[in-house]
């Protein structure tokens, strides 16, 4: 098991040290006894970034679970088992997605609020970004109004919380249709929330930011039907 150094609130560390586990060199990837990397998940790519050690240095393309095991996909010479290594994260690649996921998650609190339409999946970039609703038919005129909320709510500089919870309690203070408990699997207990502003509140592992206003400004770029119920909404940032 890969000790996870980002949860459940520490998201600004950028530097690492750690032990090499396992060396995969056929398959191309390393495992750690922990980790600072974002594995893939939830809809946040992975970090990438650079690990070194006595005598060399790597690039880290992806980090992905698989097989219960975190591995680090590396382009480049491998460390080997047992080594000492010191890993970096390419940090402005991580804060654009810890900027775009607490964006993602004001912008689907701000739709359940306002059309009662739940979020069906989104996938976070680092320039911009997609969420899907259903059942939901937006207009024009609903764009706007989407967008001035989260941006209003974002004026409002509402601080983020990471923690964990117990999964019964979270069943309790989880809004209706704010996401889908039945799909993490029920042996996870307690879950690792994030709440915005003390009043959203939504089980994720991706990575936030602190406070809502190192978002920036929402500017929904695009909307597509995606069927007859479904719309799809894509938005960038911009500095505040
Ligand atoms: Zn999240």
């Amino acid at each position: 098991m890969t000790d996870l150094l980002y949860y459940p609130e520490n998201e600004y560390q950028k530097e690492f040290d750690a032990e090499v586990q396992k060396v995969k060199e056929i398959d191309g990837y390393v495992t750690l006894d922990r980790t600072l990397f974002y594995k893939k998940g939830g809809g946040q790519p992975s970090d990438k970034g650079k690990i070194s050690w006595e005598n060399g240095e790597t690039s880290v393309e992806k980090v992905k679970k698989e097989d219960g095991e975190v591995r680090h996909f590396i382009e480049g010479d491998f460390p080997e088992t047992g080594e000492e290594i010191h890993g970096t994260i390419d940090w402005d690649r991580r804060y654009k997605h810890m900027r775009m996921h607490t964006a993602q998650h004001i912008i689907s609190w701000i739709v359940l609020n306002m059309y009662d339409a739940p979020t069906a999946g989104n996938q976070i970039h680092e320039d911009y970004s997609r969420i899907d609703f259903k059942p939901v038919s937006f207009n024009e005129r609903d764009l706007e109004k989407i967008e001035k909320g989260a941006n209003s709510l974002i004026g409002k500089e509402l601080e983020v919380e990471k923690e964990e919870r117990p999964r019964e309690l979270v069943e309790q203070q989880i809004q209706e249709g704010r996401t889908n408990l039945d799909i993490i699997p029920d042996n996870i207990d307690p879950l690792r929330v994030v709440i915005i502003g003390g009043e959203d509140i939504c089980p994720c592992g991706g990575t936030h930011v602190d406070n809502l206003e190192e978002i920036g400004r929402i500017k929904i770029t695009n909307r597509k039907s995606k069927g007859a119920d479904a719309e799809r909404l894509e938005f960038e940032l911009e500095e505040a």
